[in-house]
């Protein structure tokens, strides 16, 4: 008798795609990888690459046709790619939550409409529209972020009531900025979630996650908030995927503030960087709940055994590996990217703290 066995097709090549990739071979699922550059980290594990830019429909069609279901692994993937790929096979998750998290205003009324507060915010299109817009909202301090492509701190710049927000403007390079109130969180934590077609959910964290220029820098579980924050945490992440009827993974960043209240910050609409201890503390991560939801596969509990921090390795971090190579309890992870650049996330590592049978019950 045939032994069944799918197909996942990746959008995009990067660390993400590479993970995914390697946890569905541990399902003895392969994968395609489409992505616009040669020899990317995810096509250096995957069965075969389309290497072809996000637009040739001759390219992607032949993609869709090697694969049975098709996924994506950053948010920037055009939303025409998407939507052309959808006429020939399913794309987990859908184009309407891309839609959303590809535009931070989109994203901000999508969460507001469906009951998540945010920080306070406003969508210029002009630099006119900019200086009403923030006398209007009348805050101390701003931060102005490009509506669409901004990641790990680009397309972003702080202003202050007083200071001029055209030229600000005018440093973003951009048409169409989001204005957000500037808040002071107490810290920032992250959920991820993965939803299966039956609706049924696994959540990990929140994980508390620390910046460093605007990159993550470092991943922390448990969280040293209250049991009920953390838990008001999760709720909202579950709101979130029912609300999109998620299939697949979502990230949802989100500031604590000082009073105990939770604002969300922004979706990730695939695995997220927050999320890589769960390869190594939990017996089914974030990338295998990936591949299974996207796959028809049902979700599994997060089977979390150890305590967790992650380090991001970035840029020159990847030069000093000696310590993480010796360190018991340290499990290092490397992207396979050739070239080290200032802010490049070349690996990462995750220190572990097992924990006791007892304690591993309720996860
Ligand atoms: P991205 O991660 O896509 O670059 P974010 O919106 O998550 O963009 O912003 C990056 C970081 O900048 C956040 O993790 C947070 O540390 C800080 N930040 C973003 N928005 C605000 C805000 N409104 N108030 C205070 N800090 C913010
Ligand atoms: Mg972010």
């Amino acid at each position: 008798m045939k032994m069944e066995s799918k197909i996942l097709g990746i959008l995009g090549g990067g660390q993400l795609g590479r993970m995914s990739a390697m946890a569905a071979a541990r399902l003895g699922i392969s994968t395609h990888i489409y992505c616009p550059e040669e020899d990317c980290p995810a096509s250096q594990v995957a069965a075969r690459t389309f290497t072809g830019a996000y637009e040739d429909k001759k390219k992607l069609k032949a993609f869709a046709d090697s694969v049975d279901v098709i996924s994506y692994e950053f948010e920037n993937i055009p939303i025409e790619t998407v939507r052309y790929l959808q006429q020939h096979k399913p794309v987990y998750p859908d184009d309407r939550l891309l839609e959303v998290s590809q535009h931070r205003g989109k994203e901000k009324k999508f969460l507001n409409d469906i009951g998540i507060p945010t920080v306070q915010w406003a969508v210029a299109q002009s630099a006119k529209e900019l200086q009403k817009i923030i006398s209007d909202m009348g805050c101390s301090e701003f931060i102005l972020k490009t509506a669409r492509f901004g990641y790990d701190g680009k397309g972003q710049v702080s202003c202050r009531s007083g200071e001029d927000a055209v030229e600000k403007w005018k440093s973003l390079n951009s048409n169409e900025v989001i204005a957000e109130e500037k808040t002071d969180f107490a810290c920032e934590v992250s959920v991820i979630i993965a939803r299966d077609k039956l609706g049924q959910t696994a959540i990990y964290g929140p994980s508390l996650n620390e910046h460093r220029n605007g990159i993550l820098a470092k991943s922390t579980v448990p969280v040293p908030i209250p049991g009920h924050t953390a838990a008001a945490a999760r709720k909202m992440a579950e709101h979130l995927a029912g609300a999109v009827d998620l299939i697949g993974v979502l990230g949802l960043e989100m500031f604590v503030m000082r009073d105990g209240r939770i604002l969300a910050n922004e979706i990730a609409p695939r695995t997220h960087n927050s999320g890589h201890w769960t390869i190594d503390a939990c017996t089914v991560s974030q990338f295998e709940q990936h591949v299974r939801t996207v796959c028809g596969m049902t979700v599994a509990p997060p089977g979390r055994h150890s305590d967790a921090v992650m380090v991001n390795l970035i840029g020159n971090d990847a030069k000093k590996l000696a310590p993480w190579l010796e360190m018991k309890f340290a499990c290092l992870h490397l992207y396979g990217k050739h070239e080290i650049r200032e802010g490049r996330k070349m690996g990462h590592v995750t220190l572990l703290k097992p924990k006791t049978a007892g304690e591993i019950e309720n996860n």
